[in-house]
Parts: C-alpha cells; sequence; structure tokens
C-alpha cells in the first residue's frame, strides 16, 4: 500500500510503498478515505527537537482520518464491514489507576498512531476496534478527518460552563477557530477570538460568529469596552502556546475567571504567578480528548447545528502532499485535507 512515511531522520516525508497491516482479534482495518495535516505532523516533517527524541524512523505518519472499515477481528462483535468511522487516535492501556476508573484520557502509557505507533498517512490503517467511532451519514470523511482537532476545541471549549458567558480565545489557528465555533453554538454571550495573523482571524469569521482581535494593532480593553464588557472575560481557552497570549488573558479576566489551557508553549516559560493568585484564577490543563465523551458530545454538536466546514481551506490529493504540506507551512492555511481514495 501507499504510506506517508518518515523513512529517514531528516527533514521530510516521503511516499512509501509498506505492507497492508495484520489485525490482531480485538482489531479492525480500516481503508483510509480522508486524512487531515496536523501542526504534529509539520514538527515531525521539521524533524524539530521533539520529533527527533519522540517518533521512531521508519514511522507512517498521521493520526487525523475518516475511512471504511473492511476487515474485522475475530474477537470484534460490534463493528461490521463497510462501516464509515473516524478513530481516537491515542491509544490506551488499561493497568494505570486512572485507566481503571474509566478516565481513558488521563492514561500516563498512552501512544499515538503517527507518533509512537504506525500512522494514518497510508492506505490502510490497523487501529483497536476500542478506538474506532462509527460516523452518522451526515458526517462526511471530510469532517470526519477532522474530528481529532475538532475534539481538541471541543473538550476544551466544554472544561467550563461557556452559557451566557464572555468568552477570550488566544490563537486563531485552526483549534482555536473551531473553539469559537463551539463556544457560540453552545450559548456563550461574546466570543472574542486574537490573533496576530491577519489572514487567520479573516478565517475565524468565516467559520463562526466571533469578534476577531488582532493584537498587534488593537487593544483588547478598547474591545471589551466596545462590546459592554465591564470586568473583563468570564473565560478563557489559550490555544497559540505563546506567553505573550496567556499574560493577556489573565490581564483581561474578571476575578475568579477560569482558563482551560490547549496551547503547549515551546519550553519553560515564565508566568506571573501572583496576578493568577491574586485573581483567584482557576487554570486546567486540557489534554487530548476525552475518551469517548468528547466524541459524542461533538458528534452530537455536528448533528444538530455545529458546522466547521469553513475551516478547510486547502483539499489535495495524495499525491500532492508536498503542496498540503507547503500550504500548512505558509502559517495562512486552516485545514488541508488529503484524499486517499
Ligand atoms: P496553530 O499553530 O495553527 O495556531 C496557533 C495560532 O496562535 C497561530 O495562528 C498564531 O499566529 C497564534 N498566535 C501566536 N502568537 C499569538 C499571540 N501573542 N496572541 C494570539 N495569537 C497568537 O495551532 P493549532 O493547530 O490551532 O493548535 C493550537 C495549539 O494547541 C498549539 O499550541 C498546539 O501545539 C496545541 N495543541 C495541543 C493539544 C493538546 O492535546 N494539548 C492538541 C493539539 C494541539
Ligand atoms: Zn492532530
Amino acid at each position: 500500500m501507499k504510506a506517508l512515511c518518515k523513512a529517514e531522520q531528516r527533514e521530510g516525508l516521503w511516499m512509501t510503498r509498506a505492507p497492508v497491516p495484520e489485525i490482531g482479534p480485538d482489531d479492525v482495518l480500516i481503508r483510509i478515505n480522508k486524512t487531515g495535516i496536523c501542526g504534529t505532523d509539520i514538527h515531525i516533517w521539521n524533524w524539530d527537537d521533539w520529533a527527533s527524541k519522540t517518533v521512531p524512523v521508519p514511522l507512517i505518519t498521521g493520526h487525523e482520518f475518516a475511512g471504511e472499515i473492511v476487515e474485522i477481528g475475530s474477537a470484534v462483535t460490534d463493528l461490521e464491514i463497510g462501516q464509515r468511522c473516524s478513530g481516537e487516535g491515542h491509544l490506551i492501556g488499561k493497568h494505570s489507576r486512572q485507566s481503571r476508573a474509566g478516565k481513558f484520557h488521563l492514561d500516563p502509557e498512552t501512544r499515538g498512531i503517527g507518533v509512537n505507533e504506525q500512522g494514518a498517512f497510508a492506505e490502510y490503517l490497523r487501529l483497536p476496534a476500542f478506538n474506532v467511532v462509527p460516523l452518522p451519514d451526515e458526517i462526511d470523511d471530510e469532517i470526519g478527518a477532522i474530528l481529532d482537532p475538532l475534539g481538541n476545541a471541543v473538550h476544551t471549549a466544554l472544561s467550563f460552563d461557556l452559557v451566557g458567558e464572555d468568552v477570550l480565545i488566544t490563537g486563531a489557528g485552526p483549534i482555536g477557530i473551531m473553539a469559537a465555533a463551539v463556544a457560540r453554538h453552545v450559548g456563550a454571550r461574546n466570543v472574542v477570538i486574537t490573533d496576530i495573523n491577519q489572514a487567520r482571524l479573516d478565517l475565524a469569521t468565516r467559520v463562526a460568529d466571533v469578534v476577531p482581535v488582532n493584537v498587534a494593532e488593537e487593544d483588547l480593553k478598547g474591545i471589551e469596552h466596545k462590546l459592554g464588557m465591564k470586568e473583563g472575560f468570564d473565560v478563557g481557552l489559550e490555544m497559540s502556546g505563546n506567553q505573550i497570549a496567556l499574560d493577556q488573558m489573565v490581564e483581561n479576566l474578571v476575578m475568579g475567571g477560569r482558563i482551560a489551557l490547549l496551547g503547549i508553549p515551546p519550553g519553560k516559560s515564565p508566568v506571573d504567578w501572583s496576578r493568577i493568585v491574586f485573581k483567584a484564577i482557576t487554570i486546567k490543563g486540557v489534554y487530548g480528548r476525552e475518551i469517548f465523551e468528547t466524541w459524542y458530545k461533538m458528534i452530537a454538536m455536528l448533528q444538530n447545528g455545529l458546522d466547521v466546514r469553513n475551516v478547510i481551506t486547502h483539499r489535495f490529493t495524495v499525491d500532492e502532499f508536498q503542496q498540503g504540506f507547503a500550504a500548512m507551512k505558509s502559517g495562512e492555511a486552516g485545514k488541508v485535507v488529503l484524499s486517499w481514495t
């Protein structure tokens, strides 16, 4: 089969041929139809410090996918050949205290497809049946292929009650933009999204009814005043990984405000802790998706009017993957989807 592989320990990804994976009794084989390119895949392409310490070579990359089940293991009873599906890319262990308590997303033994294990940028993917998420007819494969990052957005956005709240999202990357759409969908009052990249702020307004703020040019306080907000934002969703953005968020939150942190800072970064203490702010780190509660809520919202399709800005065939990665690296794309069939 065709597979987009990290074949050598240097910059790049290579289209190679690999054997179709053999499945075990608890697995399924999925024929991949669409895949999304993630920021993680760019780290792997660039072969940065994190990637070279984490990713075994050779490895088939990719973890955002949708396809169809073409083979099922002998012990799998609840899935059928022909079922359209996406799936959770975090493979969890069943030994830790958290796993055994049913908090699968907190399992410390988690391994990621396309990062630690063979991934989804291939014609076929082996996946434990446990990880499969069937797709209802209303969700096509293109949306199915971006459920992993939409799940990050949903997990973060649903960390705190947003009904009637004023929400600040820092970072208008694909995940921040989708989080804005979710915040709107669940009934936030004002949703303000910040970035320093105008193209991304423009994209945000094509996906969700949000107030975009270019913090390189505009002051957040002025926007709050315009929106009639007196004491600041109730909830912050940090989606940039940028230190300045987090500082700005803390500064513009109400007393007792809440922050969900998804963005990953590049290394240790200084935080003004006394400011956080004196403002009595609650901070929650967010990793991955809740397995499978996030998937359940996300699919229900998509069936009930949540629309994030406009976040997909580029579509290529897999043979054009170089163009897909170039679009991602330009920093102006939303989601880039590759078609395998
Ligand atoms: P992205 O890099 O595409 O988007 C980040 C955006 O933040 C960019 O548009 C950038 O211009 C903007 N930004 C930079 N400085 C800023 C500032 N001072 N103020 C406001 N915005 C600023 O990333 P993405 O794919 O949308 O992912 C969002 C973040 O979430 C990234 O940090 C990513 O590493 C992280 N992430 C975390 C998890 C997790 O499980 N915790 C999962 C996926 C992604
Ligand atoms: Zn991803």
